[in-house]
């Protein structure tokens, strides 16, 4: 499913974000930039080691990577020539400002694609594994944050991905994207 908002389309699939045939990836990573599971454990590994050393660098110059903020990184194995990692929220309860937190998110990974001439880009469902965010408001959220960066920037990637890995998932942001 797509839908187009200014000069971007918006399109949902339903797979394995380390097989996208894209510029760029983001990686749901966490605050030390240090491995975990998931969908970061995935992309590590399809990255190799190149990701794991360009991670390891940003921790040492920087300590990591906040909440809510973004870097980027070499796509090592990638058909992707990038990735872009951005830490999202734990979900506690909806009241320790968890939604801007994840719009965040958003901003800034595709701020760092702009600014590194990233024309089509794919994000998996932040913070809506092991962070607990409850998956029909993350899409809700998500998508209305890009279609307003869509419809307010000047330069914006023209393809924007989400690759949902389970049913449950694709079917949340169906929904959201439909109501949008
Ligand atoms: P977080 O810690 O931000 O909650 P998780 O990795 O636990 O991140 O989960 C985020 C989402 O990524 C979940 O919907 C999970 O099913 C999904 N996911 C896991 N592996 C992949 C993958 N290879 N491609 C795309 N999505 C994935």
């Amino acid at each position: 499913m797509e839908k187009q908002f200014a000069q971007t389309t918006i399109e949902l699939i339903q797979g394995d974000i380390t097989k996208a045939k894209i510029d760029a990836v983001v990686n749901a990573a966490n605050e030390k930039l240090i491995g975990g599971g998931g969908v970061d454990g995935a992309i590590r590994r399809a990255g190799g080691e190149a990701v794991v050393k360009a991670c390891d660098d940003i921790r040492k110059q920087q300590g990591g990577c906040p909440t809510g903020q973004a870097v980027i990184t070499t796509g090592g194995k990638l058909h992707a020539k990038y990735i872009i990692h951005t830490v999202g929220p734990v979900w506690n309860g909806g009241n320790s400002g968890e939604a801007a937190l994840l719009a965040s998110c958003y901003r800034e990974s595709l701020k760092l694609a702009v600014e590194n001439d990233i024309k089509s880009i794919a994000f998996p469902s932040i913070s809506t594994g092991v962070y607990g965010y409850p998956t029909e408001k993350a899409a809700a959220e998500a998508l209305q944050t890009i279609r307003d960066i869509a419809e307010s920037e000047v330069t914006v990637p023209t393809t924007i991905q989400f690759v949902l890995f389970d049913d449950a998932t694709y079917s949340c942001y169906a929904d959201a994207l439909t109501k949008l």
